[in-house]
């Protein structure tokens, strides 16, 4: 029988209240991983109730902002030892390359390092109010208990964006992984526990976005939720977090565009598009679906993307040769395959790509990297996220053209731009409607640097100095100096 992972509820791995679990599988090899517990709304309650006791206790809510930032700290250093491991769990469990996804952890400290500096350099300030006798002043305080809702694409990742800031601001956390990717969150809130966070301040429930996410957001006792997913369900979640006035910070979908001026170095833009739509198996928020070539390189740039596109090694995500490794799950495959078809239908061109490899080993979910051209703004596969290995490519003829096609859609997370013109290029980092414009690269990110989704692709802002603020109040105090008589309360001022 496959393993069986329970949820991480008060500092210790707990069993789910109806006994249920459910399977996890490996997208590239098709075999059983191991069960996770099936959460639902009783297993939420437990984990949120543990959350907010611990946020109450002493031990964590009389630490100092310093003592937070050395747990971090440890923290940042465990996960350090441990990445190896993570990434192969990772790998396992959504089928991008083990690489990749050693990098990604291998950079998650960082994270927890930042954080862990900044928890005891947030200040209030002093404000000259009414008159001398009174000092006025603010003090940021932490929420309570955050939900925190993450996909299966970056797992640890996405889930460290929000509890790094969060935990540095005094908050507790309960976080619901991904359906698809329970294991190395429930390995997080272990290794945070050796770390020495008082038990209950780190909690995870697995399960299903209905069964488990919905009994979370809508919890009473919840502060704030911090979700990471697609646009549909962050709406959802939005309309239930105002109804009950708690703040979200949301990180939504995409649909960005790459744009390669004809000033641009061809071989370095073609590469950049090559790594903005088929790294990760296009499976990431900020790929760059939409590319678009000035009309006078835009034959040479799709040959090039062709090309390479073409020669992507396929296959078992654990080996170092391999570019390219499955899609995460069966539903995903699906959805890919049938816009590529809906595309085709309504008048694309498949120049690579546009079918499942053939002569694999393995009989997972993989989809072969495809590029479309013949393709125009009016089309579903240029609006509409599709999350896989799908290139389409655009011609465009003057600046102020590309600036209202790049801009005309419902999503802003990311742009990418290719150019040489130094003017050209601060000229469309301001014009283009997105939360993180790239120059001459894409994909680059660091936990200093805020980014946020605008239009549909989200609300609020992670990483940078500024997400410790999503995860603050801020309060003003009032004391009166003056030790005279207080004035009569019925004249009133005007
Ligand atoms: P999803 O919205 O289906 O699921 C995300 C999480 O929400 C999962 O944990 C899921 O169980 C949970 N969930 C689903 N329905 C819920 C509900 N009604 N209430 C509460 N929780 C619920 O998204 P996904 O398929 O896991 O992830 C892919 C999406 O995530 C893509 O749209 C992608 O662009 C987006 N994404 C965005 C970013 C970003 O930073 N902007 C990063 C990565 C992924």
């Amino acid at each position: 029988m496959a393993e069986r992972l329970n949820h991480f509820i008060d500092g210790k791995r707990t069993a789910p209240s109806d006994g249920r679990y459910f399977e996890s599988t490996n997208p590239a090899t098709l075999e059983v991983l191991y069960e996770a517990a099936r959460g639902n709304a009783e297993d939420v309650d437990r984990a949120v109730a543990s959350a907010r006791k611990a946020f109450e206790a002493s031990a964590w809510s009389r630490l100092t902002a310093t003592q937070r930032g050395h747990l971090l700290r440890r923290l940042g250093d465990l996960i350090g030892e441990h990445a190896d491991d993570l990434a192969l769990s990772e790998s396992l469990d959504n089928g991008k390359l083990l690489r990749e996804m050693r990098g990604q952890m291998r950079a998650l400290p960082e994270y927890y390092y930042y954080y862990a500096g900044l928890a005891d350099k947030i200040q209030g300030t002093q404000i000259p109010a009414t008159s001398l006798e009174i000092l006025n002043y603010t003090q940021w305080e932490p929420l309570g208990v955050v939900g925190a809702i993450t996909p299966w694409n970056s797992p640890l990742t996405l889930t460290t964006s929000k509890i790094a800031p969060a935990l540095a601001a005094g908050n507790t956390v309960v976080i619901k992984p991904s359906e698809y990717t329970s294991r190395t969150v429930l390995r997080l809130a272990e290794l945070a526990d050796e770390a020495g966070f008082p038990a209950g301040v780190v909690n995870v429930v697995t399960g299903f976005g209905i069964e488990a996410g919905a009994p979370l957001v809508s919890h009473p006792s919840l502060a704030k939720i911090s979700f990471t997913g697609s646009t549909a369900t962050g709406s959802r979640i939005a309309s239930e977090a105002a109804a009950r006035f708690i703040g979200c910070t949301l990180e939504l979908g995409g649909k960005s565009p790459n744009i390669v001026f004809d000033d641009a170095n061809i071989a370095n833009a073609s590469m950049g598009v090559v790594a903005g739509i088929f790294a990760a198996a296009g499976q990431t928020c900020i790929a760059g679906s939409r590319v678009f070539a000035h009309a006078s390189v835009f034959d040479e740039l799709v040959e090039r993307v062709t090309a390479r596109a073409r020669s992507i090694r396929i296959g078992d995500p654990l080996h170092n040769d391999t570019e390219l490794g499955p899609l995460a799950f069966a539903d995903q495959l699906e959805k890919v395959d049938s816009y590529v078809k809906l595309g085709a239908t309504e008048g694309a061109t498949v120049h690579a790509g546009g079918k499942q490899p053939e002569g694999l080993e393995l009989p997972g979910y993989f989809y072969s990297p495809t590029v479309l051209t013949d393709v125009n703004n009016d089309m579903r596969v240029v609006r509409e996220e599709i999350f896989g290995p799908v290139a389409a490519i655009m011609p465009f003829e003057t600046e102020h053209e590309l600036v209202a096609l790049a801009n005309d859609t419902e999503y802003g997370l990311a742009a990418g731009v290719w150019t040489q013109n130094l003017a050209r290029a601060h000229r469309l980092a301001r014009r283009i409607d997105a939360g993180t414009i790239w120059v001459n690269t894409y994909r680059a990110m660091s936990p200093m640097s805020p980014r946020q989704g605008f239009k549909s692709s989200g609300v609020g802002i992670e990483h940078g100095i500024q997400s410790m603020y999503e995860y603050s109040r801020l309060k003003s105090v009032w004391i009166n100096t003056d030790e005279g008589p207080v004035s009569d309360p019925f004249v009133m001022r005007g």
